[in-house]
């Protein structure tokens, strides 16, 4: 590996400012050399199977326990995020771990798929699985632990060798993960690379597979790079989450929950609640039950204690971003309810409701990442979903409403990867259905079942002939018109439809055609 970079980064807390580690910025020799080791590896890791690299995964699952606390501090110290928030990261990665773990063989075994027509029954067909060599996954700073646990493990169970390049704003986490899988005696197909965005260019440009999340922006980039370059990439992306809350609806879950889905992680979840619909019926007491709940919150710099809900915003620019829209909406006629503005020593910005809002302001078109609840008033349901649906974005939404198949057909009229009928989140701890985004916010899905591990693979077709051989099949050279006529006869009479199938007559010669133009009659 190379010794030349002796760039380093620091990481601060952002809550205090504090610095609390520094980590190196890796250069594209680097980046080069660690994946090219990363390939000399793999061969060895896919060879041991599903169960082999079970087994692995599921030590690093005991180490992710034993490890949970110090893995909170971390995430802590490198977010500012409260102890309620961080606490969270490391039970999911485990909860993720045991879904594939358990569940890798069977969606990586053979298929053996019935031929199409009776033609094709002389062979036996199979599909294979077999990975991408090397899968880069470069991740954001909102969950520094479960960012490259995401996606890290589904490949890694699928057999490819991993490379992480974690944000450089939180990459301690993922290189405490780094050391978690060093720690265990695991193959050495696992390696987190730090750096900022051109050590993420170096591993685009090095890998064979790449699992991007973190902003559209970015994402983009990465889609053009992957494009010139012929690899494929999966893109988990931002968004603008709407959630839709019917007259109909137990007001004091929605409120709560709305709560807990639009200011989890100080909002800075990609499936955050950022826009709020109400019915005009129940708008005034959805609104005072969702400030009372707001007004409840703890804001503040937390430690071990949970003693608070709400905590740092991870950079000073992510708190520019939440006063720009508030500012912004303040200045086009919206009134904020509760908070609206910076508070504190770190990057603190308060729980804030909007109202009087529309969506010429950014706080309703532009993906906030921050504590911001605006509320729209609608008239109606078609209302509601129009305004959902009038978006860049398309990752998920949440309907709250007293009858479930209302909200199911709602669910179905709305442009997103994910709806969550009186929930928020609940997509995202449910490994079987898939977690991606629509429109802008993104391409190709993360878990949803065998897809989930089968996207890290490339699909192999292989034909095994059945039955004995023969010297030439009918339609290998010389030609010849008979048996032309008899690959073509028996095809037409397995696949057209109605007398057709049948040779009897002489078909009737075809109209000379003489016009190629593409237009439609
Ligand atoms: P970002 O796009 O600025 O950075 C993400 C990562 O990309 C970082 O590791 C960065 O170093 C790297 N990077 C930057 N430029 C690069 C380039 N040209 N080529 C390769 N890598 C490059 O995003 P962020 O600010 O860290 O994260 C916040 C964003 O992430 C939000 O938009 C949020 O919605 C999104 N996000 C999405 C999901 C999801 O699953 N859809 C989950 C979490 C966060």
């Amino acid at each position: 590996m190379s010794t030349t970079n002796l760039r380093t980064i620091e990481i601060r807390n952002p809550a205090d400012g504090r610095t609390v580690g520094s980590v190196p910025d890796h250069d594209a020799d680097a980046v080069a050399d660690a994946v090219r080791a990363l390939r000399s590896r793999q061969p060895e890791w896919e060879a041991l199977g599903p169960r082999g690299r079970a087994k692995w995964l599921l030590r690093l699952q005991d180490w992710l326990i034993d490890n949970g606390a110090h893995l909170t501090d971390v995430i802590q110290s490198e977010t500012g995020k409260t102890r309620f928030d961080a606490e969270i990261e490391a039970p999911a990665a485990i909860d993720l771990i045991k879904y594939w773990a358990r569940n890798a063989e069977a969606f990586l075994t053979d298929e053996h798929p019935k031929p199409h027509s009776p033609i094709g029954r002389t062979k036996r067909l199979i599909t294979t699985f077999r990975p991408h060599p090397v899968v880069g996954i470069i991740t954001p700073w909102n969950l520094p632990l479960l960012n490259p646990c995401f996606d890290a493990f589904a490949a890694l169970m699928a057999g490819a060798a991993v490379l992480v390049k974690p944000s450089e704003v939180t990459p301690l986490s993922a290189v405490a993960l780094g050391r978690g899988w060093t720690e265990i005696g695991a193959p050495r197909v696992f390696t987190v690379l730090t750096g900022g965005g051109d050590t993420g260019r170096a591993v685009v440009d090095a890998v064979d597979y790449v699992q991007f999340t973190g902003s559209t922006k970015t994402g983009r980039a990465i889609a053009a790079a992957c494009g010139t370059a012929l690899t494929p990439y999966s893109l988990e992306l931002g968004g603008k989450d709407p959630a839709i809350v019917l007259a109909d609806a137990d007001l004091e879950r929605a409120a709560a929950g709305i709560v807990y889905g639009g200011l989890f992680n100080a909002g800075q979840a990609c499936i955050s609640v950022e826009r709020v619909y109400v019915e005009a019926p129940v708008y005034d007491r959805f609104l005072a039950l969702l400030t009372a709940e707001v007004r409840r919150l703890r804001h503040g710099r937390d430690g071990r204690e949970f003693a608070f809900d709400i905590g740092a915003l991870a950079t000073r620019a992510q708190c520019e971003i939440v006063r720009r829209h508030v500012d912004d909406a303040v200045a086009r006629g919206a009134r904020i309810l509760l908070g609206g503005k910076p508070t504190g020593v770190g990057t603190f910005f308060e729980p804030t409701i909007l109202v009087d809002v529309d969506h010429t302001m950014s706080c309703l078109t532009e993906e906030t990442f921050g504590p911001t609840l605006p509320v729209l008033k609608v008239a109606d349901e078609d209302e509601a979903i129009r305004l959902a649906n009038d978006s860049a974005y398309g990752l998920s939404a949440t309907v709250w409403t007293g009858d479930r198949r209302r909200g199911e057909r709602i669910a179905r009229r709305l442009e997103v990867g994910a709806v969550n009928i009186n929930d928020a989140f609940a997509n995202l701890v449910n490994f079987a259905i898939p977690m991606g985004g629509w429109k802008q916010s993104g391409i190709g899905a993360r878990w949803g079942g065998a897809a989930g591990i089968r996207k890290y693979c490339r699909q192999q077709a292989i034909t095994v002939p059945r039955g004995p051989a023969l010297k030439r099949e009918p339609l290998w050279y010389p030609a010849s018109r008979w048996r032309s006529r008899f690959v073509t006869t028996a095809m037409r009479a397995v696949d057209a439809r109605g007398l057709r199938r049948l040779p009897l007559r002489r078909a009737r010669p075809a109209r000379r055609c003489t016009d190629y133009s593409t237009r439609q009659p």
